[in-house]
């Protein structure tokens, strides 16, 4: 049995005051939370040591959205996975769609990210996702196939950090979401293409559905069979919204 996975992204939003209450208030909620659902938020990065610290105890995990792809020195303006670490952050995103498409990350840059988080011995949530053209040209198998080349050359023992996130990019921030049925069929794909190098151990890997996940479509999201969860944007920015798709996933 996989435990699912909720996870919001809170992306470049809210104040510092908006940030705590935010925090603090879907922490107020975690009795209701189902015991098999593993709660994630990713603050942006200026919030997170001190949400991380208020939070210790709490069921509702501090992640960060994004690392460095270098180790440490002249690269202004960015984290390192070691920088995260150092203050007890476990987990980040990584291959988020807005990096690859509005930042321009390649895939060797995603892959170099999973490397130094992974090199801290922290979880990796990995994206991957097809734009619009390339579902209606029928690329999306190939496209995702080639993002996910970015953990298919680890060490098993590594590859256990990787969550996996398929999150179309015609599904982010739009309303739409990929039906049920077209989020299992990539799920299963990516399943398959992860047992095709790891084998039984990709039984165990958490694949989460982003892209527009909202309290009214999550249970049906959730249900299907290869889907453990979900990584959401907008709606995990209220914390009622929020822990309504959390019990969905219970
Ligand atoms: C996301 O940014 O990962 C996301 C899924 O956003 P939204 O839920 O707003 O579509």
């Amino acid at each position: 049995m996989r435990k699912s996975i909720v996870a919001g992204n809170w992306k470049m939003n809210m104040s510092h005051v908006e940030a705590l209450n935010l925090y603090k208030s879907l922490s107020a909620l975690e009795e209701s939370f189902p015991s098999n659902v593993e709660v994630l938020v990713a603050p942006p990065y200026v919030y997170l040591n001190e949400l991380n610290n208020i939070g210790k105890g709490s069921r509702v995990k501090v992640i960060a959205q994004n690392c460095a792809s270098n180790e440490s020195g002249a690269y202004t303006g960015e984290v390192s996975a070691s920088m995260l670490r150092s203050i007890g952050i476990n987990s980040a995103i990584v291959g988020h769609s807005e990096r690859r498409h509005v930042f321009g990350e390649s895939i060797r840059e995603v892959t170099e990210k999973v490397l130094m988080l992974l090199k801290q011995n922290m979880q990796v949530v990995f994206c991957v996702g097809e734009q619009l053209s390339e579902r209606k040209g029928g690329s999306h198998f190939n496209v995702i196939s080639d993002q996910l080349q970015s953990v298919l050359s680890l060490e098993p023992s590594l590859f256990e950090k990787i969550v996996v996130a398929y999150e179309p990019v015609w599904a982010i921030g739009t309303g739409e979401t990929a039906s049920p049925e077209q989020a299992q069929e990539m799920h299963s794909f990516i399943r398959s293409k992860l047992n095709e190098v790891y084998g039984k151990q990709s039984n165990q890997t958490r694949i989460l559905y982003g892209g527009s996940v909202k309290p009214n479509n999550a249970s049906e999201i959730f249900g299907k069979q290869d889907v453990d969860g979900g990584l959401v944007g907008g709606a995990s920015l209220d914390a009622s919204v929020f822990a309504e798709i959390i019990k969905a996933a219970g």
